[in-house]
């Protein structure tokens, strides 16, 4: 784990580094009995930092390893979040795995909280409708490794490769931005609908690359591509990282 990030501030990551935990960790709770902690940026429980002498260069490189039981001064330790961070294995980006036991189907999924997942991860609003659309689609990411509750909205999106922008409307301002400033065949409306100004145009958002990013977590790269007539011109790109989401199966429908 070459990142930490503290408790009030989970979406800032930092470098695990000598001048970092000095800046962030300096004070209880991240220092306590001459330990330090902090809390690990995918399943944000605690970790606790491990320091390691190169003789050579008599510098100390840090390392960060999940503690087993509630620290002080921390306020979460979820142990099945715990049991499912990215971080516990080897971590690998998501692949096909035919011979998985599948763990999760289609009616377990709370669509509200999905819908709010995706939404977050695209930038526009998925509708009620297209979301279980979507997910019905392409659930095959239940056959896929690692796959679990909180992380499947990242999955499906790789599995799913494109989805069509036309008419749905942008939550991200940055959407926005980018239709206003390089699509010449889209326009965003006063109520925030991408609309073609040519009828035979498309908007498309594409799932394209997945690697393993340098903070050991799977991402993939997003780009946003307008079409027309076999002319094709890229809107823009960005990449989103799996990440833990909570409340994605309905867990009184898994009793049933
Ligand atoms: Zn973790």
């Amino acid at each position: 784990m070459i990142f930490f990030t503290t408790i009030h501030h989970l979406d800032k990551w930092h470098y695990l580094n000598s001048k970092n935990i000095r800046k962030y960790l300096s004070a209880y709770p991240y220092l306590q009995n001459g330990n330090y902690y902090a809390v690990c940026f995918y399943c944000h429980n605690p970790i606790r930092l491990v320091g390691r002498l190169n003789a050579k260069t008599n510098e100390v490189s840090y390392y960060g390893v999940h503690s087993k039981k509630l620290i002080p001064g921390f306020s979460v330790f979820d142990k099945a979040k715990l049991s499912h961070c990215l971080y516990k294995n080897n971590p690998s980006t998501f692949v096909l795995d035919p011979l998985k036991q599948k763990s999760l189907n289609v009616n377990q999924v709370n669509i509200d909280s999905l819908r709010k997942d995706l939404t977050y991860y695209t930038g526009f609003y998925f509708s009620k409708k297209l979301t279980y659309s979507f997910l019905l689609r392409n659930q095959k990411a239940f056959e896929y490794r690692d796959v679990d509750q909180y992380n499947f909205p990242f999955v499906l999106l790789l599995v799913a490769k494109s989805v069509s922008l036309n008419y749905r409307k942008v939550a991200n301002p940055r959407l926005k931005y980018a239709i206003d400033n390089n699509a010449d065949y889209f326009q965003v409306s006063s109520s925030g609908q991408m609309v073609p100004l040519d009828e035979k145009a498309n908007l498309i958002m594409s799932f394209e690359e997945q690697e393993l990013a340098k903070n050991q977590l799977p991402l993939l790269h997003v780009r946003i591509y307008e079409i027309l007539d076999g002319t094709k011109n890229l809107i823009c790109e960005s990449h989103i990282f799996a990440k833990m989401f909570n409340n994605l199966i309905d867990e009184e429908r898994t009793e049933i």
